[in-house]
């Protein structure tokens, strides 16, 4: 219980004296408070169910450029698109953890990382969120990594793995002759067991190692996107009629709905296909047999939205803040840099992401596809 708490606790026993020495105490607690928020570089805001703004530090309001002491504004018309792109505060609001990267136009031109956890006070449902600046972060890695001749170290990692390559190829090709050979060979039963099991797992390993350069290699030299006109339903259904099998072998059922009209973007739709197809494939593995995935388009005059919902385990609050960190993974053979080329080629596309998640309710991952792009192609 803290100081504040107690000295409530007694608020009826309270004379006039004591009173006015209670509220000095609330108002120095609460400059404190303020100190202490406005000295982080952190945006630090907490605003309701509709996105009203009911406190902001200093640093959020130089983010979202926010006049300090105009508290009536909503931080969806200060952040256009915003609200339609988070998973929660739609109407059935089912509060969940939140981690997205925000562009910001106005009072300057950053790119923000905002991480927003539901709670309740006094029975409202109020939002905490915290706004990080990764303007610089965000350029400096994009330099890095997307302008790969500049980095050397990029660039020979890149040619280890695909040197790698190679020699494995031809492990792999010996393996299969080895394996035949076995089959000749007169053995007895157990020693053909111990063999036949060596003999998989090599060959399990090797495909292990083939899928961690493939990916390594798609992550850290991205193919320039393929733009051309795209039907991102179609992309979308070509990417389940590929998973259909996988996705009837565990009886999850999928659920898409096209609630309004889908115009076409300029996109690439084999790199979407990889989108989706991570996307997908992270909720089924999230999901035990039986879960079920909801899969909700739609569009307004500015954006396309996708919204991928699944039943799994959920993502804790902690690790939806790491899930496009590269390497992050929670998957005893998973390798950590599905989400990493997701954002990378979204990225590409001008397009947003963000996950929110509950811990054993199941995740939504949310897209949103700027139209203006559309333009392009007139
Ligand atoms: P990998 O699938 O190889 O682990 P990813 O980059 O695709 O790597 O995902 C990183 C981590 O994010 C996963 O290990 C998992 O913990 C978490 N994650 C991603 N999508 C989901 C989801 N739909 N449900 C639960 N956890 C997820
Ligand atoms: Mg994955």
């Amino acid at each position: 219980m803290s100081s504040l708490d107690k000295v409530l606790g007694r608020l009826d026993d309270l004379d006039s004296v004591n009173l006015t020495i209670l509220v000095q105490r609330l108002a120095r607690e609460r400059r404190l408070l303020e100190t202490v928020f406005n000295a982080v570089h952190e945006g630090i805001l907490v605003t309701n169910a509709l996105g009203y703004i009911e406190y902001s530090n200093q640093a959020a309001n130089n983010m979202i450029g926010l006049k300090s002491g105009k508290s009536s504004a909503s931080l969806f018309k200060l952040v256009p698109g915003l609200r339609h792109s988070l998973p929660i505060w739609g109407e059935e609001s089912n509060a969940t953890a939140v981690s997205r990267e925000i562009e910001l136009n106005y009072p300057e031109h950053r790119f923000v990382r905002l991480y927003m956890v539901p709670f309740t006070e006094d029975n409202e449902q109020l939002f905490a969120i915290i706004l990080t600046d990764v303007t610089a972060d965000k350029f400096s890695t994009a330099e890095l990594i997307e302008n790969e001749k500049t980095s050397s170290i990029v660039l020979l990692a890149g040619s280890v793995a695909h040197e790698i390559g190679n020699p494995l190829n031809s492990i792999s090709i010996q393996l299969q002759l080895l394996q035949r050979q076995v089959q000749k060979l007169s053995l007895d039963a157990e020693a053909r067991k111990k063999m036949d099991l060596s003999l998989a797992i090599c060959s399990d390993e090797i495909s292990r190692l083939d899928g961690i350069i493939q990916n390594f290699l798609k992550a850290i030299r991205p193919n320039e996107p393929d733009f051309k006109e795209t039907d991102l339903v179609q992309v979308l259904e070509d990417v389940l009629h590929i998973q259909k099998q996988e996705l009837e072998n565990l009886s999850i059922s999928v659920n898409v709905e096209v609630v309004s009209e889908i115009p076409k973007i300029v996109g690439d739709p084999n790199q979407l296909k990889q989108v989706f197809f991570n996307i997908i494939k992270n909720a089924m593995e999230a999901m035990r047999e039986g879960g079920s995935m909801k899969i909700q388009c739609h569009a307004d005059d500015q954006n396309i939205y996708l919204h991928f919902a699944d039943s799994g385990k959920g993502i804790s609050q902690e690790d939806v803040a790491r899930i496009f960190q590269p390497y992050f993974t929670t998957k005893n053979d998973g390798n950590g840099l599905g989400m990493l080329i997701v954002r990378r080629i979204l990225r590409a596309h001008g397009a947003q992401i963000s996950i929110g998640s509950q811990k054993d309710v199941g995740t939504v991952v949310s897209i949103e596809f700027p139209l203006h792009r559309i333009r392009l192609l007139e």
